[in-house]
């Protein structure tokens, strides 16, 4: 991996995301610098990054180096003044409540040097909200990354009116040398590409459990060994367009009219995720419900998707 154009960034806030952050950034090579209000959260994102770098060795996906760097280029910091000094990029996990977004904004908007570019995870809230007002709102942007970026690549950017064209190119070009796969939105829509699609796969599939059309083994086999192992290689419309030996028009000129009648059959209603489904689906799915249980299903997701993505490496799409 090339060495990015930003050697120095910052991660401000260090839950879920933000420690994962971590990892894109130092596997990138980037000295980052981290900030977290509770500095106790800032010591347990450190073990988790180590155990998780441990893991990776483990199953041969790291080197004992590699582990040795990365884990030197992480320094912790006790204001995000502090944070925010040097850093080029400034990648913001805090927690998603707007009057605490926009309280870390203005901190560091008044700290980072003008040219220092401020990106949020969000995953809901409109970046013209949290900084359109700063006078720096020229440099803040927003990256919404997939849970967890380290492993997921796909991070959604979006502009506040005021982000300048030279700082959305910058952020596109710096997450895609940081290993991540950007995609830009042209305005805000509730809940970005990502969580939309995601809320119309996930209304259909608890509905279809909710009201006994088949059970969440079924639902879920549709996804996993049907349409996903699709989707992971050529999305949505590749799988369209490939449902047809002549192509996308080809399929929509003998199928737009079953499409319509399925989508005019969809119900608009959300699922009741109520506690009978969920127990329905943990059952029928064989769940374990348990921290380490969950925790154990996770590390195996991960490990299977860093193989999924090396294969895509190796075979990209003709
Ligand atoms: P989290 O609750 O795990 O972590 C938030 C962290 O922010 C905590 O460690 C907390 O101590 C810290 N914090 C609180 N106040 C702060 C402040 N003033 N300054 C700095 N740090 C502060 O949350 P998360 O799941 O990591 O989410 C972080 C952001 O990423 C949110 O905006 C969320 O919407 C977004 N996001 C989350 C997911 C997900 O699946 N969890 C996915 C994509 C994006």
């Amino acid at each position: 991996m090339p060495q990015p154009k930003f050697d120095t960034v910052a991660v401000v806030g260090s839950g879920v995301i933000g420690r994962s952050w971590l990892r894109v950034f130092t596997r990138a090579g980037c000295r980052t610098r981290l900030y977290d209000k509770d500095p106790q959260q800032s010591a347990r994102a450190l073990a988790w990054f180590d155990e998780d770098v441990a893991l990776d060795r483990r199953e041969g996906l790291a080197s004992a180096d590699e582990a040795k760097r990365w884990r030197a280029l992480i320094t912790t910091h006790t204001t995000i003044a502090d944070a925010v000094k040097g850093a080029g990029f400034v990648q913001e996990s805090g927690p998603e409540k707007i009057e605490l977004k926009r309280a870390i904004y203005a901190a560091m908007d008044q700290a980072a040097a003008p040219s220092t570019i401020l990106s949020s995870s969000t995953s809901a809230l409109d970046i013209e909200a949290i900084a359109g007002d700063l006078p720096g709102a020229k440099r803040c942007i927003m990256a919404h990354p997939c849970n967890p970026p380290h492993i997921v690549p796909v991070v959604e950017i979006l502009a506040n009116k005021k982000t300048t064209p030279e700082v959305t190119k910058a952020t596109i070009d710096f997450m895609t040398e940081v290993g991540q796969k950007p995609v830009v939105l042209n305005w805000y829509v509730n809940g970005f590409l990502l969580n939309r699609i995601q809320a119309a796969v996930v209304r259909e599939a608890f509905l279809l459990v909710e009201s006994g059309v088949a059970d969440a083994e079924a639902v879920d086999s549709c996804i996993k060994d049907g349409l996903a192992l699709r989707w992971a290689f050529i999305g949505n419309f590749g799988a369209n367009h490939l449902n047809a030996d002549d192509g996308i028009r080809a399929y929509f000129a003998r199928y737009a009219d079953a499409y319509r009648s399925m989508i005019g059959d969809l119900e608009t209603r959300a699922p009741k995720f109520d506690e009978a489904t969920m127990a329905k689906i943990v059952r029928e799915r064989g769940f374990g419900e348990k921290p380490e249980q969950v925790r154990a299903f996770a590390q195996w997701r991960d490990r299977m998707i860093v193989r999924l993505k090396a294969l895509k490496a190796k075979h990209p799409q003709q």
